[in-house]
């Protein structure tokens, strides 16, 4: 099939291929989300198809106004309606039992579904001229998600009905997901809203263990994607944890013309082989930022290895860290 580029002036066009069944990829504060008509099952299991995704890794399902989560679970407690309030519409989805509308594909079997408020105002649109929108992010399962529309086609061409172009993303990684369907409010995944501004407003919330290390042998993941490899370039990854001084030292012994090294801004001039900018030091969220189209930057530039900073695994850099250490396969070098 063709694919398709629009602009922020052909929602309806849009809108239009999402009621008819089809595929649209939209951008979103966090990512591009290949989206769907969430109460079409057929619709739903052509995006697992597109990205080439385990069917049974569920989708998160967007919505435009508050009202409509009604349709989509059958319970909204209290904290879960405290976090709406405070986060929505913005990076923040919450996991809570689902509606007999649900179709199985979005929830991948599972009992729960997960429900976001995107701030982005062109998702808003699209998802107000259509319907709540099944959408995971727009790459290929298991690359970098996209940040740009050219990252979609780059990876979509011809697998999708359409593009629409809205810009880069702000956040630069996907919502932070945080179940609500039993026991103490768990994260599954960190994202754009941290844990410690979701506690600020609930009070205790553990974080996932797999949000930071390989599952075990016989541990089952809370949230399915957490056990697929994950945001890889095909270029290596390799996390380096110790102080500037044996950063350099170590990048300067082990690089080469097919290096590229993801460096502060403040850096840049300590190295000889490909640089990648990922913002100020210290500035996570620039990091997260950064992080997607940094590693696809990797790639066109035809480096097979990349080195990268460890972020501190907390507040946004936690986000950074959750994708970093699957991208690098969870192996850090201590330096
Ligand atoms: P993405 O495909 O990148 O948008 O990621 C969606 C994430 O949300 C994946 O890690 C899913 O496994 C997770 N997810 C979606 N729905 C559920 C659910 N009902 N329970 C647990 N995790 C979910
Ligand atoms: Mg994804």
């Amino acid at each position: 099939m063709e694919t398709l580029i629009l602009g922020v002036n052909d929602i309806e066009k849009a809108a239009g291929i999402i009621l008819k069944g089809g595929l649209v990829a939209m951008p979103t504060e966090t990512v591009y989300g290949l989206a769907a008509d969430a109460l079409n099952g057929e619709a739903v299991a052509s995006i697992f198809k597109a990205k080439g995704r385990p069917m049974d890794n569920p989708l998160i399902v967007h919505i435009s106004k508050l009202s409509q989560i009604d349709m989509l679970v059958s319970e909204f407690p209290e904290k879960a309606q405290r976090l709406a309030e405070k986060f929505w519409p913005g990076p923040l989805t919450v996991i809570l039992p689902k509606s007999h509308r649900i179709p199985e594909e979005v929830s991948a079997g599972l009992d729960t579904v997960a429900v976001r408020f995107p701030s982005h105002p062109v998702a808003q649109a699209l998802i107000s001229a259509s319907c709540p929108l099944a959408a995971p992010s727009a790459n290929l399962s298991g690359s970098p998600s996209p940040t740009t529309a050219a990252h979609v086609i780059s990876d979509m061409d011809g697998r999708i009905d359409a593009v629409l172009d809205g810009g880069e993303c702000s956040v630069g990684v996907e919502s932070t997901v945080i179940t609500l369907a039993e026991g103490t409010p768990k994260i599954l995944r960190p994202g754009g809203i941290t844990a410690e501004q979701i506690s600020a407003v609930i009070g205790e919330v553990i974080i996932d263990s797999a949000v930071t290390q390989p599952l075990g042998k016989n541990q089952k993941a809370a949230s399915p994607g957490m056990k697929y490899k994950h945001y890889s370039p095909k270029a290596e990854v390799i996390l380096l944890d110790g102080d500037d001084d044996k950063f350099y030292e170590y990048i300067h012994k082990h690089s080469d013309d097919k290096t590229a090294v993801l460096c502060y801004n403040e850096e840049a001039d300590s190295f000889s082989c490909v640089k990648i900018p990922i913002g100020a030091k210290n500035d996570d969220a620039a990091y997260a930022y950064h992080l997607f189209s940094a590693l696809r930057e990797a790639d066109e530039k035809k480096c097979s290895r990349v080195f990268a900073h460890c972020p501190k695994k907390e507040g946004m850099g936690l986000a950074v860290y959750n994708r970093i250490i699957r991208a690098a396969g969870f192996r850090v070098t201590k330096l």
